[in-house]
């Protein structure tokens, strides 16, 4: 299991105007860890894995990856918001993959997954071209290497999109509803691949409504509520003994 990717959540809150969207969220991710964020619409999952790629700002407390903290640098008692380019180079430690797969639709498969490694100067583009097949064989789709993405199946688009949020070796990878975009029929293969990636060492967080999934793969499962976090546990103790009235009428609803 890899050393790198953990994730230490401090006493977050965030704010949207006078709505407390995040309310005193303290979370430890280990490193190499599947972490399985369940909770009702509403309840804060995407503002969380978004501040974690200070793609939000928070108001209150810290996150820190690996021990730098997350779009600020510390100074004495007091933090200071990095500049755009530093935290730029942070968010490339951190892949995200939404629901709505967001990739390239002017280009290939191919060039999605070189676009990343070369523009970032992270491997020449030979060496981007030979990673790029190689990931096409961890999501299973070698075949499609020069189809243009809007061509393929929304199972197909999102297996791409994480083989493209691998593609700059994160030491993190943040899931966003990865499958409620999908038919039905689709959401098998995703899943598949995500479990997959389970096992390499690089550290998972998942926001799903897949229990199955979470059951089968979570080292971890957090459940919340009004922006905070309400239960949390191992996949057995969330799912099958839950403790808080909340997540029992949650699960009542979605299993
Ligand atoms: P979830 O992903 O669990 O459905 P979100 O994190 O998207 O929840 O949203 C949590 C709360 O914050 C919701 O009440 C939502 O309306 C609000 N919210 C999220 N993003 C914004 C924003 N950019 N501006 C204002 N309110 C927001
Ligand atoms: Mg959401």
């Amino acid at each position: 299991m890899s050393a790198e990717g953990h994730i230490s959540i401090t006493g977050v809150s965030k704010y949207f105007g006078r709505h407390k969207a995040l309310d005193d969220v303290s979370l430890e991710i280990p490193p190499g860890s599947v972490t399985v964020i369940l909770g009702p619409s509403g309840s804060g999952k995407s503002t969380l894995l978004r501040a974690i790629n200070h793609l939000e700002r928070v108001d209150e407390g810290f996150i820190q990856i690996d021990g730098d903290y997350i779009g600020y640098r510390r100074q004495g008692d007091r933090l200071y918001e990095l500049k755009e380019k530093a935290i730029l180079k942070q968010r490339i430690n951190v892949g995200y993959v939404f629901q709505n797969f967001n990739l390239f639709p002017h280009l290939t498969v191919l060039e999605n997954l070189i676009e990343a490694p070369v523009a970032h100067k992270r491997l020449s583009r030979r060496a981007a071209v030979e990673q790029a097949y190689a990931l096409l064989d961890v999501v299973g789709l070698r075949d499609k290497a020069d189809a243009w993405s809007r061509h393929l199946s929304g199972g197909q688009q999102q297996r791409i999109a994480i083989a493209r949020a691998l593609a700059l070796r994160p030491r993190v990878i943040l899931f966003d509803e990865p499958t409620s975009a999908l038919d039905p029929e689709l959401v098998g293969e995703v899943l598949d691949v995500i479990k997959k990636l389970a096992r390499s060492g690089t550290t998972l967080v998942v926001v799903t409504h897949e229990i199955g999934f979470a059951r089968e793969v979570a080292d971890q499962v957090v459940f919340m509520v009004d922006g905070k976090v309400v239960e949390q546990g191992s996949g057995d103790e969330l799912l099958n003994h839950p403790r808080h009235p909340r997540t029992r009428q949650f699960l009542s609803k979605v299993l």
